[in-house]
C-alpha cells in the first residue's frame, strides 16, 4: 500500500500524510526534493523506506526520525532530547528582531545573508548587546537570533545537559557564538549580569491536560512540556519575579504563551512592575507572545525618604 495512504490510515491527517512520505522517502533514499522527483519513475528500494515508516505509523514525530525541523529559515538537529520547535515560536523571535531594531539599531543585522560568524558585545555579556534565551531546548531561539544579531552576545540555559548538547551541534551547524549554561531558568547567568533582553518559551502546559495531548507531542521530552504548577503559570510566574534582576533599564522579556494564557501573563507582568505590557498575536489571531519592559524597581517609601533629606 502506498505510504500516504498508511500514514492517513495510521491517522496523521490527509492534508500533511503526503508530505510527510515524501520527506521519510526523501531522508530514507537520501535524495533532494528535485533528485526525488527526476527520479520518480525508477522503482524505489521499500527496505530502505519501510523501517522509518514503521516509526511513523507509530506515531513518532517525523522531526524525530529525519533528525531535523525547520526554523526561522534555517534547520535545526532535534534528538528526543528537545522539544521540536514551532512555527508559532518564530513570533518570539521577531519580537525580539523589533527590539533590538528599535532600542538598538546598530546591532541588527537586517541583511542577511552574509552573517559573519563573530561575536561582539562587552567580554562579561553586561552592557547592552546582551540577551538570554532561557530553556532553550534545540537552541533554535538563542541561534536564530544570534545569527540575526551577530554583535550581540547571546546566552541560552536550560536544565537537561542532554539538550544543551543539540542546541550546541545547532549554533556550530548556523555559524554562530552562543554561550550555553546549564542550569535552572536564570540561575546560571552570572550575578550582577544586565542583559537588554531575556526570552523565552517555558514549558506551558498543565499536567491535567496529558489526556488531551497528541500521541507525537507525548514523545517529546515532558521537562520541556509540562509546567511545574498545576495551572502552567509556573514558569511565567518565576520569570516575571526573578527576570527584574538579571534586565537593564528598558529592558524585555517576552515569553511565548499557551493558548488562553496570555491574559494571566499579561497580569504577572504587570505585577511585577514590568512597563509597557502587551500581548501580541500569532497567524490565527491568538494571544501568542507577552512582553514588557523592565524600566526599573519601583521607588518605596523609604527610597523617597532618603531622596527627600
Ligand atoms: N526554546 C525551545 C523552543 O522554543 C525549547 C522550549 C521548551 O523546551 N519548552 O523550541
Amino acid at each position: 500500500m502506498q505510504a500516504t495512504v498508511r500514514l492517513s490510515d495510521a491517522g496523521i491527517l490527509a492534508e500533511e500524510a503526503r508530505l510527510e512520505a515524501r520527506l521519510l522517502a526523501q531522508h530514507a533514499l537520501g535524495f533532494t526534493r528535485e533528485q526525488l522527483i527526476t527520479r520518480s519513475h525508477t522503482p524505489i528500494d521499500n527496505t530502505q523506506i519501510e523501517p522509518l515508516l514503521a516509526r511513523r505509523l507509530a506515531r513518532e514525530p517525523l522531526a524525530y526520525i529525519i533528525g531535523e525541523r525547520a526554523f526561522y529559515g534555517l534547520d535545526f538537529y532535534v534528538t528526543p532530547a528537545v522539544l521540536i520547535p514551532r512555527p508559532e515560536t518564530e513570533l518570539l523571535v521577531e519580537i525580539a528582531l523589533e527590539y533590538f531594531a528599535e532600542m538598538l539599531p546598530s546591532v541588527s543585522d537586517t541583511s542577511l545573508p552574509p552573517c559573519p560568524p563573530v561575536i561582539g558585545g562587552s567580554e562579561d555579556g553586561s552592557g547592552e548587546g546582551a540577551l538570554a534565551d532561557i530553556g532553550t531546548g534545540s537552541g533554535c531561539i538563542a541561534v536564530t537570533l544570534a545569527k540575526h544579531l551577530p554583535e550581540v552576545q547571546v546566552f541560552a540555559t536550560d536544565i537537561s545537559t542532554d539538550a544543551l548538547a543539540v542546541a550546541q551541534k545547532n549554533a556550530e551547524r548556523h555559524s554562530t557564538v552562543v554561550t550555553f549554561l546549564q542550569g535552572d531558568l536564570l540561575a546560571p547567568l552570572r550575578d550582577g549580569q544586565r542583559l537588554s533582553a531575556i526570552v523565552s518559551n517555558p514549558p506551558y502546559i498543565a499536567r491535567t491536560e496529558i489526556d488531551t495531548l497528541a500521541p507525537e507531542v507525548l514523545g517529546e521530552p515532558h521537562t520541556a512540556l509540562f509546567d511545574i504548577e498545576t495551572d502552567g503559570l509556573g514558569f511565567y510566574r518565576r520569570l516575571a519575579t526573578e527576570a527584574p534582576d538579571k534586565l537593564q533599564e528598558n529592558g524585555l522579556l517576552a515569553v511565548e504563551v499557551g493558548h488562553g494564557q496570555a491574559e494571566s501573563v499579561a497580569a504577572l507582568f504587570t505585577t511585577s512592575g514590568f512597563a509597557e505590557v502587551a500581548i501580541l498575536p500569532d497567524l490565527a489571531g491568538i494571544g501568542r507572545v507577552v512582553r514588557g519592559i523592565w524600566r526599573s524597581w519601583p521607588k518605596t517609601a523609604s527610597d523617597e525618604e532618603a531622596e527627600s533629606l
